[in-house]
C-alpha cells in the first residue's frame, strides 16, 4: 500500500491566484501546491480523499481512470468543490462511484449538489455519486484497503481524520480529544494540517507548536504536514522543522513504514 500526496496546499494554493506567492520561493518546484488531497493505493484498490478543485488535475497526472471509494474530511468548499469532475469516472466505470462521509457532510453536499446523488431533468442528468454515511469512529472496508475514522475539532464544523493500518490523514483540524488521540495510537506515519504554522492562537487549523505536542504523545516514526499556505517556504520549513516532522509537497510518495519512495 502506498500514499500519494496530490496536493498539499492550503485553500487559496501556492502561489494563490494572481501569482501571490507569498513567502515561498517560487524557483523552488516544491512550493507549487495544489489543494490538500491524497490517494491511498493498494494492488488493486484506489481510495480518494477529497474532491478538491485540483481533482482533474490530479486525475490527469496520475492518468487515474477507476476510483473505488471517496473519503470527504468535511464540507468545506476548497475539499469538495472539485466533485463533479468525478463524473467522467462515474460513466466511463459504469457504476456509482462511492463517497464516505459523515451525515452531516453528505447531506450539505446534498444540499447544494442534489443531482450528484439523483437524477435531474427527467433522467436526462443522471446522478454518479453514492452516499455512505460513516460515524465518527468507524471501521470500514473499501476493496482490500482498511479504513478508520475519527473526529477532528475544525471549530466551525467536526472534519473527519482517517486511518490506514499505522498511517493516519489529519486534515483541517485544529484540536483532537482523547478518543480521537486514542484511535491514533500506534501510527507511524501521520499526515496532518499544519495551516496556522506559527500563530499563537489555535482558530481552525493547528499550528506547529500542537503538532510538536501530538507528536510527542502519538510518537509516530514520520509526521508531514500538509495544508500548507504561502507563508510556508519549502526550504524554511525543513530548516525549522526536527527530522522526524517534514513539510509534504505535491506528488510526494510514502509508504506504510513513513518512507519516501
Ligand atoms: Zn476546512
Amino acid at each position: 500500500m502506498k500514499v500519494t500526496i496530490l496536493g498539499c496546499g492550503a485553500s487559496l494554493g501556492t502561489p494563490a491566484g494572481g501569482g501571490f506567492w507569498g513567502k515561498c520561493d517560487p524557483d523552488e518546484p516544491k512550493n507549487h501546491r495544489t489543494r490538500a488531497s491524497i490517494l491511498v493505493q493498494s494492488e488493486t484498490t484506489d481510495v480518494l480523499v477529497d474532491t478538491t478543485v485540483d481533482l482533474r488535475t490530479h486525475l490527469n497526472r496520475l492518468n487515474l481512470k477507476k476510483m473505488d471509494g471517496v473519503l470527504i474530511s468535511h464540507a468545506h468548499s476548497d475539499h469538495v468543490n472539485g466533485v463533479d469532475d468525478l463524473k467522467v469516472i462515474s460513466y466511463h466505470s459504469n457504476k456509482l462511484i462511492d463517497i464516505y462521509s459523515n451525515s452531516e457532510t453528505l447531506e450539505e453536499m446534498d444540499r447544494r449538489w442534489p443531482y450528484l446523488f439523483r437524477p435531474k431533468a427527467d433522467g436526462i442528468y443522471v446522478e454518479f455519486l453514492k452516499k455512505n454515511p460513516i460515524g465518527n469512529y468507524q471501521k470500514f472496508r473499501i476493496g482490500d484497503i482498511d479504513i478508520e475514522s475519527f473526529e477532528q475539532d475544525h471549530k466551525t464544523c467536526q472534519s473527519l481524520g482517517f486511518r490506514f493500518g499505522k498511517l493516519a490523514y489529519s486534515v483541517d483540524v485544529a484540536d483532537l480529544n482523547a478518543q480521537s488521540l486514542a484511535a491514533l495510537h500506534g501510527i507511524e506515519t501521520w499526515i496532518v494540517d499544519a495551516a496556522a504554522y506559527e500563530k499563537e492562537a489555535i482558530l481552525t487549523h493547528a499550528n506547529i507548536q500542537r503538532i510538536k505536542k501530538w507528536v510527542e504523545i502519538l510518537k509516530p516514526k514520520m509526521t508531514y504536514l500538509t495544508v500548507l499556505t504561502t507563508h510556508m517556504d519549502y526550504h524554511t520549513l525543513c530548516a525549522e522543522l526536527p527530522p522526524h516532522i517534514q513539510p509534504a509537497y505535491d506528488g510526494m510518495v510514502i509508504d506504510m513504514e513513513g518512507n519516501r519512495r
